[in-house]
Formats: structure tokens, C-alpha cells, sequence
């Protein structure tokens, strides 16, 4: 190769599993972890086998969003046995940690924990596993793109131009790393007013349809900002599981039937 550094590392399946699906975002705070969770959670109703692995190791969600307790069970040959949680199994280095208890790691560490969590955990047969990616594109991006087959992944972002610029940054280097763009989620699209259903476009709005069609990548669905998306998020029952036919839960079920 033109770099002279070699083929990159070649990607090697997990065992037993058949898809693995990355959930990214360009910033911190767009949603991400929330619309992986019930990403996944909306997978599993469609009858899939689901697992759910928390790869945001600097700010792990998936304990407070699934309502994890406790630490992973380790079996004598030192391979967790993952959380089971509303039908999914999950893992998270959150669910490991003091509360309050910081990662303080560089790079490799976490590239080796990641490892750890993807290879040394009891997944059994999955028909997916959802990956929660930090925001951005860092050490843990990378290497997570190269140790796996991914069969694609998904991007989620505000409306906003501040979102998007760096939104767009990680479908570049998704595309770069040769892993299928599934597409773009517009989170937090609009807020109606529950008390006048007066629309806001908090954030603007159609600005993530936009940036997917400029990038040629599909446009997957809008989630509105909702309430009760952040109070059943903060208490571990997702909308998807809580509120099945509410409208939020639909939002995402729509999204996992066109993918
Ligand atoms: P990220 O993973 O991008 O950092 P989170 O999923 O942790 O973001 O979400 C940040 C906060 O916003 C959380 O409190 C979450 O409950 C809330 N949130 C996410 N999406 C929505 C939404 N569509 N409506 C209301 N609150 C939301």
C-alpha cells in the first residue's frame, strides 16, 4: 500500500455472531446512547436476537439506560456472562465501576478493554449486536473498525449545523474504513408542546435529511425531543419496552423496518 505500512489487521468475526451495528455521532449529547438502546431494543421486538455492548468506555449510559445491576458474572475461565436486560443481552465497563469512579485510561487500554468486552463475553447466538460508539472518531473507532466485520453502522445527530459538521466527519471516516453507512438519525427533530401542540424546532430542523442526501447515505427517520424519551431513558425502561404504541417507540420501530 501507498502508506508502506502494511495490510491493516485482518477483521475477525465474533463467534456466534451474525451482524454487528455501530451507533456513532459526530458530538457527545446528540442521543446516541439513547437511540442505540432503543435501536436495539426495537430490533429485538422485531424477533431478532439482540445484544447491546456500551463501547462509549469514557461516558458508559447502557447501565442507567437499561437499568443494568451489578457487575457481570465471570465464569472460571474469566468470560463474562453478559447482562440480560428487557430481552437483550448487554455489556458495559459502567456496570464495573464504582459509582462516580472515572476510566483513566490512553489509548491502548481502552482498545484492549473494548477487545475484552467484544471477545471475552458469553454473547452465545446474536442475530445482531449493537455497538454504542463514543461521539467523535477516536482510538476506540478505529480499532473497533478493524478488529470486526462491521455490517454497517448508523449515525445519529441534532438538526443543527454544529451537529452535522462533525456528524459528517464520521461518516467519513466510516466510509473510509470500508464499513456500509446504514444512515443518518435526526434526534431531537422538533418538540411539540404537550399542552398546546405548538411545534418547535428546537434545534431547526431537516438539517440531518439534508446532510444525508449531500452524502449520498440514507436519510433513516426523525425522533422528536420528548420527554418522556429522557425520564423512562434516566429510569431503564426505554420507551420502546415502556411505552410499546406510543408514538416515540413507533418512531423507532419505523426506522428498524427500513434497514
Ligand atoms: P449521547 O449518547 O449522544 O451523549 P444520550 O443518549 O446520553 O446522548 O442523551 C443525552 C440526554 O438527552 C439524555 O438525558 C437523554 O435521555 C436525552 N435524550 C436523548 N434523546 C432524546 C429525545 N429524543 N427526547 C428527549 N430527551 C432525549
Amino acid at each position: 500500500p501507498a502508506s508502506g505500512r502494511g495490510a491493516p489487521p485482518a477483521r475477525e468475526r465474533v463467534p456466534g455472531i451474525r451482524h454487528i451495528v455501530a451507533v456513532g455521532s459526530g458530538k457527545g449529547g446528540v442521543g446516541k446512547s439513547t437511540v442505540a438502546a432503543n435501536f436495539a431494543l426495537a430490533m429485538r421486538k422485531a424477533g431478532l436476537r439482540v445484544g447491546l455492548l456500551d463501547a462509549d468506555l469514557y461516558g458508559p449510559s447502557v447501565p442507567r439506560l437499561l437499568g443494568l445491576e451489578g457487575k457481570p458474572a465471570v465464569r472460571e475461565d474469566g468470560i463474562f456472562t453478559p447482562h440480560e436486560a428487557h430481552g437483550i443481552k448487554a455489556m458495559s465497563i459502567g456496570a464495573m465501576l464504582e459509582p462516580g469512579q472515572a476510566v483513566v485510561w490512553r489509548g491502548p487500554m481502552a482498545t484492549s478493554a473494548l477487545r475484552q468486552l467484544l471477545r471475552e463475553t458469553d454473547w452465545g447466538e446474536l442475530d445482531l449486536l449493537v455497538v454504542d460508539l463514543p461521539p467523535g472518531t477516536g482510538d476506540i473507532h478505529i480499532s473497533l473498525l478493524q478488529q470486526v466485520p462491521l455490517s454497517g453502522a448508523v449515525i445519529v445527530s441534532t438538526p443543527q449545523e454544529l451537529a452535522l459538521i462533525d456528524a459528517r466527519k464520521a461518516i467519513d471516516m466510516i466510509k473510509r474504513m470500508q464499513v456500509p453507512v446504514l444512515g443518518i438519525i435526526e434526534n431531537m427533530s422538533h418538540f411539540i408542546a404537550p399542552d398546546t401542540g405548538t411545534r418547535y424546532d428546537i434545534f431547526g430542523t431537516g438539517g440531518a435529511r439534508q446532510a444525508a442526501a449531500d452524502l449520498g447515505v440514507p436519510f433513516l427517520g426523525e425522533i422528536p425531543l420528548v420527554m418522556a424519551i429522557r425520564e423512562l431513558s434516566d429510569a431503564g425502561t426505554p420507551v420502546v419496552v415502556s411505552n410499546p404504541e406510543g408514538a416515540d417507540a413507533q418512531a423507532f420501530s419505523a426506522i428498524v423496518a427500513t434497514i
